[in-house]
């Protein structure tokens, strides 16, 4: 685990990188904001992005986060955990009890599975709707065509808000891929937009190796770990 000082000199140089990023798509900084990703990482990580102010860290997955969440000292404030990785309906409960927000919503099924366990506590539990946009076969999040009827059910769901679209660019692929699986999520966000007369402000795309690709797409989160706390498993 980097030292909070070498974690600071990285968030100094990511804010500088979104910077330069929004600069040249004449969009202000403010508009694109930053969600540290602590996976495989160890509680301090979170801490550290409490400490440097961050409102929220992501998780991929359940079990790690509530098992780092059981390691919160006393008395110290932590950030909001937003799950970002694939989720499955049997552990939709505990993730509903645990994050502020759910990323990785893909189909009807974790919708409703969601939308019983958040009334069931009197809770609407903000989602995005996780969209395959880079077309990956290897990736989780529901078909661009698909994505209409999904909200469609989504928005009947009384106890879940839905606030955006995220994605994943496909593994592995350059940056005008990238670019053009960003590029989709924007445009099918503008759409459904329009077709279904609501707000969808928030577009979660971009990472490490891709950020500024995301932001000239209109990113209003990047989810970033790598540049932040160094590689994992290192
Ligand atoms: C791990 C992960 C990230 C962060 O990726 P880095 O390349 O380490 O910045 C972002 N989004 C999701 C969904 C992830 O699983």
């Amino acid at each position: 685990m980097i030292s909070y000082e070498e974690f600071s000199e990285n968030c100094r140089r990511l804010i500088e990188r979104v910077e330069t990023a929004a600069q040249k798509s004449g969009r202000a900084r403010e508009s694109v904001k930053i969600l540290p990703v602590t996976k495989t990482h160890p509680i301090d990580a979170a801490l550290y992005c409490s400490k440097y102010g961050f409102a929220s860290v992501g998780e991929n997955r359940v079990q790690e986060a509530l098992d780092k969440m059981g390691k919160i000292p006393p008395g110290q404030s932590c950030p909001e955990w937003e799950l970002i990785g694939h989720l499955q309906s049997n552990k939709a409960k505990r993730a509903v009890e645990n994050f502020s927000r759910i990323q990785s919503v893909d189909s009807a099924k974790l919708l409703r599975k969601i939308n019983a366990e958040a009334s069931s506590i009197s809770k609407i539990q903000r989602v995005l709707i996780q969209v395959n946009a880079g077309r990956d076969p290897a990736k989780f999040g529901v078909d661009i065509e698909e994505a209409p009827e999904l909200l469609a059910i989504a928005l009947e769901c009384k106890s879940i808000s839905v606030e955006g679209l995220m994605t994943i660019a496909p593994l592995d692929s350059d940056l005008k891929v990238a670019t053009a699986c960003f590029n989709n999520l924007r445009n099918l966000r503008d759409k459904l937009q329009r077709d279904f007369s609501i707000a969808l402000p928030e577009l979660s795309m971009g990472m490490s190796g891709d950020l500024e690709a995301a932001i000239g797409e209109g990113s209003t989160m990047i989810r970033v770990g790598t540049f932040l706390f160094g590689s994992r498993g290192a």
